[in-house]
């Protein structure tokens, strides 16, 4: 894809952020790997409401400005420490959507398996990123979390999601949101009971033959067509069994058209068991 043309894809789902009203005043901030140690990321200071592709910046690998005439934001940190550690991700994404912003301020976590579709598109559960002060300490805490996951709650903040491309990035920002309005439902409701077991092992096998899990790096390093995700482990003290690691040739993962037909069908049969 052309530098402009990822441009204006960057600029119009940050503008997207805050047309669903998941940031306020200068939140926010999307990045987009160029190649080479160089990122495209939405300037510091400006409501997502006004960004452009002309407004985007170009960071190095530290973070500081290559070109553009606002400074970066201060969160970069937070989006280098995805990219060096998954070079299967293309966009990082980061927003405060109210509802999910609202499990990571009271301490409620998304960890738990609720929904058969989330399940294989983020695997098991949405793990929360403990707190810690702005800049190192905040990339350090969530280094763990990164190999394994493709969104996380930030404990006091906001939600991160990354993704292949800006389109897959944006759609994960929108599940957790997605997720915890249906558990705040829930909760309203007597509280979320998890999926049973015996649905878990079939889903996460799907998610395993869909090439996203753990599948990432594999497909990243055979260089497949469209790499994707990390698989969730099972929270500490849950009782989820993950499926064997069998990580798939890349001559093995469905095209993006098999995908949507394969997880409905995995779904489909794991529910009727
Ligand atoms: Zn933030």
């Amino acid at each position: 894809m052309s530098e402009s043309r990822l441009r204006a894809e960057v600029a119009d789902y940050a503008r997207r952020l805050h047309a669903r009203g998941w940031v306020a005043n200068h939140d926010g901030n999307l990045t987009a790997r160029l190649g080479e140690g160089r990122y495209l990321a939405t300037p510091t200071a400006t409501s997502k409401a006004a960004i452009d592709g002309a407004s985007l910046l170009i960071v190095d690998e530290s973070g500081a400005r290559v070109s553009g005439s606002k400074k970066p934001f201060g969160e970069i940190g937070l989006h280098l420490t995805v990219f060096r550690a998954r070079p299967d991700v293309h966009v990082v994404v980061h927003a405060h959507p109210p509802t999910a912003t609202g499990f990571a301020v009271a301490g409620v976590g998304l960890d738990r398996p609720m929904i058969a579709e989330a399940v294989v598109s983020l695997g098991p559960g949405v793990p929360t990123v403990p707190f810690a002060a702005p800049g190192e300490a905040s990339c350090r805490a969530l280094a763990p979390f990164v190999e394994n996951h493709d969104a996380v709650l930030l404990a006091h903040h906001g939600v991160l999601a990354w993704g292949a491309d800006v389109e897959q990035a944006f759609l994960r920002l929108e599940l957790v949101e997605h997720l915890a309005r249906v558990a705040l439902v829930a909760h309203q409701l007597g509280g979320v009971r998890p999926l049973p077991e015996f649905a878990l092992g079939a889903l996460l096998e799907s998610r395993r033959k869909a090439g996203l899990g753990r599948a990432a790096s594999a497909a990243a390093t055979e260089k497949a067509p469209r790499a994707v995700i990390a698989c969730a482990p099972p929270p500490p003290g849950s009782d989820v069994v993950l499926v064997e690691d069998r990580r798939p040739r890349a001559s093995a993962i469905a095209s993006p058209g098999d995908l949507a037909t394969i997880i409905r069908q995995e779904i489909a049969a794991a529910l009727k068991k």
